[in-house]
């Protein structure tokens, strides 16, 4: 049997690059999938975000999906960021599911327009004691949770972050801000070991820029 000690992000549409970019950030070296044999020494893999319909039509044309549902059944975990989040879901309001890998809920594009995508910060402490940065891009809500899965943060009337035994999903985007927070908390509930203590790292996507209107018009 393989030893599955690597961590992956899905290589197919998506916020793939800055993923990669956080996992290197704790010294590791990780897999960019685009096929089905990649999944052999997995750990763990990262679901990006982008467009759910777009990577499941991917993930099906590839013949990728049966090979990472068998990968998972073998004890690979999964990490869903938003789009990811949504192929996780056994239920995805008004569609039919994809993945269906998590007991939850979700409902999609649940804040309005890609306009009204925002960032926030807010304390989860399973995952830092630091106040986090999260970024929120068209995002899914997670409305409910199977008995099996456990929040790890709720605002307002949804849930954000949550978690079982073999699955990570969040509907906002760490690897959008200089937090590793989420990266270490996923590669460490692979069972992979880190090199950095720290939890920042500054290198900085276009999501982060300040915007700055140095030539205003008259
Ligand atoms: N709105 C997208 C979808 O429903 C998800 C957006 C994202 O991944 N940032 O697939």
């Amino acid at each position: 049997m393989a030893t599955r000690n690597r961590i992956g992000v899905l290589d197919l549409q998506g916020g793939v690059l800055e993923h990669i970019n956080h996992l290197q950030a704790l010294g590791l070296n990780p897999v960019r999938v685009k096929e089905a044999s990649q999944f052999d020494d997995l750990a763990g893999l990262i679901l990006p975000g982008g467009e759910s319909t777009c990577l499941i039509r991917l993930l099906n044309i590839f013949e990728i999906a049966p090979k990472l549902k068998e990968a998972f059944a073998d004890g690979m975990k999964i990490w869903g960021t938003c789009a990811g989040a949504i192929l996780l879901a056994k239920n995805i309001e008004g569609n039919n599911s994809q993945l269906g890998l998590m007991d939850i809920s979700i409902a999609r594009n649940a804040f309005g327009f890609q306009v009204d995508s925002f960032n926030a910060k807010v304390k989860v402490p399973k995952v830092s004691n630091d106040e986090i940065e999260l970024t929120f891009i068209r995002a899914p809500k997670i409305k409910e949770l199977g008995t099996n899965v456990k929040a790890l943060l709720e605002i307002d009337d949804y849930v954000a972050a949550a978690e079982d035994e073999n699955c990570l999903a969040t509907v906002f985007h760490p690897e959008l801000t200089s937090s590793l927070a989420f990266h270490k908390y996923f590669v460490q509930k692979c069972g992979v070991k880190v090199s950095t203590d720290s939890d920042e790292h500054l290198s900085r996507t276009s999501w982060m820029k300040l915007a700055r209107i140095t030539n205003p018009s008259k």
